[in-house]
């Protein structure tokens, strides 16, 4: 058997929410795979993983954080810039009592680029620390053009339609309205975060749950911008066999898409944390049920503003909408993408439900919220042409149209042809000799040379 100190440990720090949970565990089993010891520091508060769920991994935790629950209280800005004032000096204590419990062993810290706090305590140490971005090469790219923008500026400047339309430099065909700024209000406290995210401090190098096929510019601008390494070495869900759910997944929806027609499913899924109108639930049930597709849609619990989910349905909708599509409050989505039975996505465009889709061979229907979702919309419609944008109210008639647009008409063969050639340039990625497979290959090198 193995002695503990055989191993090179690496302390992996999520952000406690599931779009970032996920694909850090799943680096974890890459990394655990390739023979290193993994410890995950969580928050206090959220302790959403166990090592009854992971087994193998340790869990320590971070004893002063700030619990998620308070995102919607302070906005997503505030949150972040207090979760890691307060997790700052709570994180080294954690890495004393680790080096003190076991011994230096410690080969790295890679943190999620919004628990910049890490940076301070690897410094301290003098531990190795990576930045991992969940999110894409194209979004952490924006985040540095707006670190170094001047807010009060960029406010006036964007009041001209002409500057919004612009091509950010040295970004094409990203324009100053792509930038990822809704909802992360008020502007001149996202810029400090944004410098903040930028600052790689003394990491040494970035892994991004990206692909270089899908935005090799990007991942190189990246490099230059930072000067640090660039691992894109996604997307990792394609070898992990780890479910990192913080809901139990609804399996019972695998049953009912064995008895749809191949192609003939739409898919509603929007994230983990967007919330929707009742009225938009209203219209889309409408519209779901009038394009005559069968449908599988997430309304996950407390989604929906001010009403349980469905239950605020009028009985008659609600009645058409059990007889022609299957609800649920929680998907197996890497499965339910990768059924025949599924002919599109209705998707919020967040990062993993974009990966997840193109390796499912799914075109999407892009609804996207705030944030990256809207960058992401644009590549999807605009520069991989594997979908298009929903924009303005959602009403019934739009909600009909797009999906028979996707699922029915001709136009939407043009999508899944080009998201099946997707699909298969990124299974080659992470095959040996792919380049996802080398930037993890590099990786574990460094990371055992050391
Ligand atoms: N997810 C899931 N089942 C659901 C809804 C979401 O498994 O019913 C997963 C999805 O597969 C993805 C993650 O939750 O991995 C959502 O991450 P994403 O980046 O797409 O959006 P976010 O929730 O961060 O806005």
């Amino acid at each position: 058997m193995e002695k503990r100190s055989e191993k090179k440990r690496i302390v992996l720090v999520p952000l406690p929410l599931q779009g970032h949970i996920t694909p850090m565990m799943q680096l974890g089993q890459a990394l655990n795979l390739k023979g290193f010891s993994i410890t995950v520091a969580q928050g206090e508060f959220d302790q959403v993983c166990s090592s009854q769920h992971f087994p193998g991994f340790q869990f320590v935790t971070i004893p002063e954080s700030i619990p998620v629950s308070q995102l919607e209280r302070f906005g997503p800005v505030e949150f972040l810039i207090k979760l890691n004032k307060t997790s700052e000096a709570s994180f080294k204590d954690c890495i004393a009592q680790l080096l003190l419990q076991q011994g230096n062993d410690i080969a790295c810290i890679i943190y999620d680029d919004l628990m910049y706090f890490c940076g301070a305590a690897a410094k301290e140490f003098n531990l190795q620390s990576i930045i991992f971005s969940t999110t894409s090469a194209s979004h952490k790219v924006c985040i540095t053009v707006l670190s170094k923008l001047d807010a009060e500026k960029f406010l006036i400047d964007m009041e001209d339609h002409k500057v919004q339309d612009m091509v950010v430099e040295n970004l094409h065909p990203v324009r100053y309205k792509d930038l990822p700024t809704s909802g992360m209000e008020p502007l001149e406290r996202f810029i400090d975060l944004c410098t903040e995210k930028s600052n790689k401090r003394t990491a040494f190098a970035l892994i991004v749950n990206t692909v270089t096929c899908l935005e090799s510019s990007s991942v190189t601008r990246l490099q230059k911008e930072l000067g640090i390494a660039v691992y894109p070495l996604g997307p990792l869900h394609i070898a992990s066999s780890i479910n990192s759910s913080l809901l139990e997944e609804d399996m019972s929806c695998i049953e009912w898409l064995n008895k749809q027609k191949a192609r003939s499913v739409i898919y509603i899924s929007l994230g983990s944390i967007v919330l929707m109108e009742s009225k938009e639930v209203l219209e889309m049930a409408w519209g779901l049920c009038n394009s005559n597709q069968p449908f599988l849609w997430v309304i996950r619990p407390g989604s929906v503003l001010g009403s349980e989910g469905i239950e605020s349905l009028p009985e008659k909708v609600s009645k058409m909408v059990s007889e022609r599509g299957y609800i649920m409050k929680q998907a197996p989505q890497i499965e339910v993408l990768g059924h025949p039975a599924v002919g599109g996505f209705w998707s919020h465009c967040g990062w993993n439900s974009i990966l997840e889709s193109i390796v499912g061979g799914v075109p999407m229907i892009c609804r996207p919220f705030k944030g990256e979702q809207k960058l992401n919309a644009m590549y999807i419609e605009s520069v991989w042409r594997i979908g298009f944008k929903v924009e303005g109210e959602v009403e019934r008639g739009v909600v009909e149209r797009a999906v028979k647009r996707l699922i029915v008409d001709e136009k939407g063969v043009g999508m899944r042809e080009r998201v099946l050639v997707l699909k298969e340039k990124i299974e080659a990625s992470v095959k040996s000799g792919g380049s996802s497979y080398n930037a993890l290959d590099e990786l574990v090198k460094h990371l055992k040379a050391e």
